[in-house]
């Protein structure tokens, strides 16, 4: 079995991040929607089990994943559905069957490109109602305000796919090339008809990036009523993020120190 319930391995911390970001007034996910996680090490990470509500989460709402056997997954182009549900189910535990999130292959994928601490997944209404619009796949491109680009860096896109196997791969896939090409994961990954996935080294890094990505939704909200968006021009910007103050506190925000 590849999922186990231990309470005990889950940091107070996740228990924390995971309550926040259920706080019904954010908006981040209003019933069980969504999900965290935490990397223990090199080879497990700590996931929000399926059907718990992010707002009431405890430690019993966790389970320690290996990550071995679900990257053997996202690589393997016969896998199903069912051995996904499979290599999740954590086993019966006072008669209730406890299985990690369906959505632990986006949080795998992270791992299996590049080492991330934290890794946060909300249905922000705001961010949702725009990549559900025609214009999802190119509406966070370019910056529209100085705050996103040094928070959010350069957002990766995703298209829509069902969520569990199909989507595993396709965030796997979009991290792969984004990591090739840059050396480095994104801090925000939006994932079209569905929500977003914050990758970060702290836990408040991750709630500021959800946080975030609510605002630079509510702004565009705001610009296209006002008539369309205009985007921060793009030579001050790249000045902008490269003075060094502004470097600091973008990895200080990364960092939540
Ligand atoms: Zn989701």
């Amino acid at each position: 079995m590849s999922a186990v319930l231990d309470p005990s391995a889950v940091p107070a911390d996740l228990v924390a991040l995971t309550r926040s970001l259920g706080e019904r007034s954010r908006e981040q996910a209003i019933l069980a929607e969504g999900n965290t996680s935490y990397r223990l090490d090199d080879e497990r990470i700590v996931v929000k089990t399926s059907g718990s509500n992010l707002g009431r989460a405890t430690a019993d709402d966790f389970v320690v994943v290996d990550n071995a056997p679900l990257v053997d997954l996202l690589h393997d182009p016969a896998a199903t559905q069912a051995d996904l549900t499979a290599a999740l189910d954590a086993g019966e535990h006072e008669g209730r069957r406890v299985r990690a999130s369906i959505e632990t292959l986006v949080h795998i994928a992270v791992q299996a490109v590049a080492p991330a601490s934290w890794v946060a997944h909300t249905h922000p209404t705001a961010v949702v109602g725009l990549l559900a619009s025609v214009q999802a796949e190119t509406i966070f491109a370019e910056a529209v305000y100085s705050d996103e680009a040094v928070v959010l860096a350069t957002p990766l896109f995703v298209p829509y796919a069902e969520p569990g196997l199909a989507l595993g791969k396709l965030v796997h896939d979009g991290l792969r090339r984004r990591f090739d090409e840059t050396g480095e994961l994104p801090r925000l990954v939006l994932l079209a008809n569905h929500g977003i996935v914050a990758i970060a080294e702290s836990a408040p890094g991750a709630d500021g990036i959800c946080e975030m990505a609510v605002k630079s939704a509510t702004v565009r909200h705001i610009a296209l009523t006002a008539g369309g968006l205009q985007p921060v021009p793009r030579d001050s910007l790249a000045k902008f993020v490269l003075r060094s103050e502004v470097s600091e506190r973008r990895q200080r925000l990364g960092r939540g120190t």
